[in-house]
C-alpha cells in the first residue's frame, strides 16, 4: 500500500537508529528527507511541512530515554506523528453508526472511484461480521447498467437489493427503499448514489435532495486512492456541499504512492474509515492509524522497545517519587509531575477518585476553582518558576511571585492558589508517610 513511501523511510531511518549520538544536524538531514519523501509520496504540502515541524519540536524537546538510542527514539516519534496525521485528535474505529434500524448509508462519490463494488463490498462486511440485514438500492438513474451490477453484486454476495422500478427520480427510489427496509426488518439500507466524471451542480443537487430524503446516519465517500492530492479535493468538495462523515479510499492495492491516506484527515477533518484493496468483495479493511503507521514506517519493533523503554522509565519514576513521598517531601517538580499525570488520567477528579483519602481533597480544590483548564495554568506558572524555586516554594517572596505572575500570564493570586495546594500536598504526603509505609506504596500505586 505505502512501498515507496516506507522503503524512503526506512532508508532515512536504517542511518539514523544506527547512529550513538545525533546531532541536530543529522535530525535536521533527516526530517528533510522525510520531507521530500511525503512530498513524493503525493502528501500534500502544509501537511508535510507541519508533519516534519512537529516531529522537529518533539524530537528537541524531549529526553532520550535510557537503552533506546536517540534515532531509536526519532523513529517513535516518527510513528506517532504518524499515527496522529492518520487520526486526527480524537480517536475514531473505522465502525459505522448504524444503531436505530433501519440505518441509512448514503455512498457518494465521482463515477469509477469504485463506489457500488465498495457498497458491495460492505454490505457483505455488515452481513457477515456484524450479523446485520442489509438492503441496497441503486439510485443511479441515468445508467441502468449501473443498477444491473449492483443487483448482480448482491446476488453474488447474499444481499437484497431493492428491485428496479424504471421511470423513477433518485429520491423516489430513496424513500422506496426506506419503505421497504423498514417493513422488512432490515437493520441497514444502502444508497449507492449515481457518479458523475466531474462534480456537477445536478449531480449534488439530487445527492442534496436524497440525503434530505431519508437524513442518512452515515454519508461515506468513496474515492480513488491512486488520484492523490486530487482525492483529497474531491474529498473537500463534497463534504462541503454534502457533508460527509467518512471516506473510504479505493486501490491501495495499486501501486499509488499513497499519500491521499496521509493528507485525507489532515486536510478535510474527515475520517478515513476503510481501505479497499482489490476487486474481490472481500478486499475492504478498517482503517486502523495505529497499524497503517506501523506498515509505513516498517518499524514495528523499534516501536515497541521504546514503548517499553519508556514504560520502564515512567515506572522507576513514580517510584522514585512515592519514595520521596514518604520522606514528606513534596515540591514543585512533584507538583509538576503530578498535574502532567493528572492530565494524562483524565483531569482532576479521576485521579483524586483514585487515590484513597482524596476525595474530600477534591471537592476542596474544585470549590478553589481548580479545573482541568487550570491544570494547564499551574504548570504554566511552575514552568516560570527557576529550578532553585521549584525545588524551595518556601522561599517565593513578592517581587518572584510577580515575575512567575507575570511570565505565565497568570495573577498573583493564582499562584497563591497552587502554592496553598503544594503546601496541603506536601503536608498531606508526610501524613501518609507516617502511615505504614507499605500499605501506601501500594494503594497509591494500585
Ligand atoms: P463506480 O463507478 O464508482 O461505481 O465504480 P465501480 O464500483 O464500478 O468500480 C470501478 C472499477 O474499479 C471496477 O473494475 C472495480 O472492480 C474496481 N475497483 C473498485 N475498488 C477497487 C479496489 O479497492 N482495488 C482495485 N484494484 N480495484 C477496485
Amino acid at each position: 500500500m505505502f512501498e515507496n513511501l516506507s522503503e524512503r523511510l526506512s532508508g532515512v531511518f536504517d542511518r539514523l537508529t544506527k547512529q550513538g549520538a545525533l546531532s541536530e544536524d543529522d535530525v535536521k538531514t533527516a526530517l528533510r528527507e522525510v520531507r521530500v519523501a511525503l512530498l513524493e509520496a503525493d502528501v500534500s504540502l502544509p501537511v508535510a511541512r507541519d508533519f516534519v515541524k512537529a516531529v522537529q519540536e518533539k524530537a528537541t524537546g524531549q529526553a532520550v530515554t535510557k537503552s533506546v538510542t536517540p534515532g531509536q527514539q526519532v523513529v517513535k516519534i516518527v510513528h506517532d506523528e504518524l499515527k496522529h496525521v492518520l487520526q486526527g485528535d480524537n480517536e475514531e474505529p473505522g465502525e459505522l453508526k448504524i444503531d436505530n434500524p433501519p440505518a441509512p448509508i448514503l455512498m457518494v462519490g465521482l463515477q469509477g472511484s469504485g463506489k457500488t463494488t465498495t457498497t458491495g463490498k460492505l454490505a457483505k462486511r455488515l452481513t457477515d461480521k456484524n450479523g446485520k440485514r442489509v438492503l441496497m438500492a441503486s439510485l443511479d438513474i441515468y445508467r441502468p447498467a449501473a443498477m444491473q451490477q449492483l443487483a448482480v453484486l448482491g446476488q453474488q454476495i447474499g444481499v437484497d437489493t431493492l428491485p428496479i422500478v424504471p421511470g423513477e427520480t433518485a429520491v423516489q427510489i430513496a424513500k422506496r427503499a426506506k419503505q421497504q427496509a423498514t417493513l422488512g426488518g432490515y437493520d441497514v439500507y444502502m444508497l449507492d448514489t449515481a457518479g458523475r466524471l466531474q462534480i456537477d451542480e445536478v449531480l449534488m443537487k439530487e445527492v442534496e435532495d436524497v440525503r434530505d430524503a431519508v437524513n442518512p446516519r452515515e454519508t461515506l465517500l468513496v474515492v480513488d486512492g491512486l488520484t492523490g492530492q486530487v482525492a483529497v479535493e474531491v474529498a473537500e468538495e463534497f463534504d462541503g456541499k454534502i457533508g460527509i462523515s467518512g471516506v473510504v479510499l479505493t486501490r491501495m492495492d495499486g501501486d499509488g504512492r499513497g499519500g491521499a491516506a496521509l493528507s485525507m484527515r489532515a486536510v478535510t477533518g474527515k475520517p478515513i474509515k476503510f481501505v479497499g484493496l482489490g476487486e474481490k468483495m472481500d478486499a475492504l479493511e478498517t482503517f486502523e492509524p495505529d497499524r497503517i503507521a506501523g506498515r509505513i514506517l516498517g518499524m514495528g519493533d523499534i516501536v515497541a522497545l521504546v514503548e517499553k523503554a519508556q514504560e520502564t522509565i515512567e515506572a522507576e519514576q513514580a517510584e522514585r517519587m512515592m519514595k520521596r513521598f514518604q520522606k514528606g517531601r513534596f515540591n514543585m517538580n512533584d507538583m509538576k509531575m503530578q498535574l502532567e499525570q493528572m492530565q494524562k488520567m483524565g483531569g482532576m477528579e479521576g485521579l483524586m477518585g483514585m487515590m484513597p483519602g482524596m476525595a474530600k481533597m477534591a471537592k476542596n480544590v474544585q470549590d478553589a476553582g481548580f479545573d482541568d483548564k487550570m491544570i494547564v495554568r499551574q504548570i504554566a506558572m511552575i514552568q516560570s518558576m527557576t529550578k532553585m524555586e521549584r525545588a524551595n516554594p518556601q522561599i517565593l517572596q513578592a517581587s518572584r511571585k510577580k515575575r512567575i505572575a507575570k511570565g505565565s500570564g497568570m495573577e498573583v493570586s493564582d499562584l497563591n492558589k497552587l502554592l496553598k495546594m503544594q503546601r496541603q500536598m506536601s503536608d498531606m504526603m508526610k501524613k501518609m508517610g507516617k502511615m505504614g509505609k507499605g500499605k501506601m506504596l501500594k494503594s497509591a500505586l494500585g
